[in-house]
């Protein structure tokens, strides 16, 4: 049986997360030695640490089968792959910013400015879209120092708090993408690296949904029951159990992370006791 080919970051934001989704879906790898190939022992799979930038290259040509990388990488090489699942880590914007001291009236700011930037194409694509004339400066990298030592007038670069452009006398005026990590896959697997591929994606998702929900477990007075249940629906129906008190239930259910505050209240003022909330290690629906 061939194995299936993934890349993934060799070194950089994106390695480390990886590898934990890797580990999450069972494949126990280890780059400890900083090799370029690692195989795992119990999955079909074989993982190349290469440069994040030439990972898109390296999918389209069928070096590696799959990969992990950053969307925003994936618009910028615009290679010929498919992306087949985003992993909801490594998540950022790509976004203009210009000096703080600027006044900014809107898109049209940027007329006929030079703006420095390592995705000259993301960028061009946007402003061609909107009909404006910009001169593009490609530089690989320390992008947010360019206005400052007089190479741009503006720059457009990944930003996540926001703090780097503070530090560099710079504004964020606006957000043309958000990105995060996606797999990514070559275009024309063999029937058989789809399989492998297929029962990889099983197991993201699992992953992926365990984080995304909580298991909750209550006590409620029986008056309250019906009330709880319509505010827990969990994955078919929650589990309801009597409690060695009479007239008491035990509730067990599923909530989504992002829902938890909102229904911990509605919760309480249904009279609910003894809420435990615990996190699941996979989900499969
Ligand atoms: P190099 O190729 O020189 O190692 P890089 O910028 O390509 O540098 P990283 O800085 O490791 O590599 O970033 C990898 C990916 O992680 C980016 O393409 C982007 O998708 C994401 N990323 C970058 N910066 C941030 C950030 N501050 N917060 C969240 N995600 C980020
Ligand atoms: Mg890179």
């Amino acid at each position: 049986m061939s194995n299936l080919k993934i890349s993934i970051q060799k070194s950089g934001r994106l390695s480390e997360k990886s590898i934990q989704l890797l580990n999450e879906c069972g494949i126990k790898i280890s780059n400890g030695d900083r090799k370029l190939k690692a195989s795992a022992k119990n999955f079909p799979i074989e993982i190349l640490f290469l440069r994040d930038d030439d990972i898109p290259q390296y999918v389209e040509q069928g070096v590696a089968d799959i990969g992990i990388i950053g969307e925003n990488e994936v618009w910028e090489k615009d290679k010929n792959v498919s992306v087949i699942e985003k992993l909801g880590f490594a998540s950022c914007k790509l976004s203009l910013a210009i000096p703080r001291d600027e006044s900014y009236n809107g898109i049209t700011y940027f007329e006929g400015k030079k703006i420095a930037t390592s995705y000259p194409k993301i960028l061009k694509k946007y402003f061609d879209k909107k009909n404006i004339n910009i001169e593009i400066e490609e530089i690989s990298g320390s992008v947010e120092i360019a206005t400052g030592i007089g190479l741009a007038d503006a720059i457009f670069d990944i930003v996540s708090t926001g703090s780097t452009l503070v530090m560099n006398g710079l504004k964020e005026v606006e957000v043309v993408e958000q990105s995060e990590a996606v797999l990514i896959a070559n275009k024309s697997l063999s029937k058989e690296k789809q399989e492998i591929l297929e029962k990889l994606l099983f197991r993201i998702q699992a992953v992926r949904m365990s984080l995304e929900y909580k298991y909750i477990l209550l006590n409620v007075p029986n008056s309250s029951l019906e009330k709880v249940t319509s505010i827990l629906p969990g994955m078919k129906s929650p589990t309801i159990l009597p409690l060695g008190i009479e007239g008491w239930s035990s509730i067990h259910s599923v909530i989504k992370e992002d829902d938890f505050w909102n229904v911990i209240e509605q919760l309480k003022n249904n009279n609910a006791e003894g809420i435990l909330v615990l996190p699941i290690e996979k989900m499969i629906f």
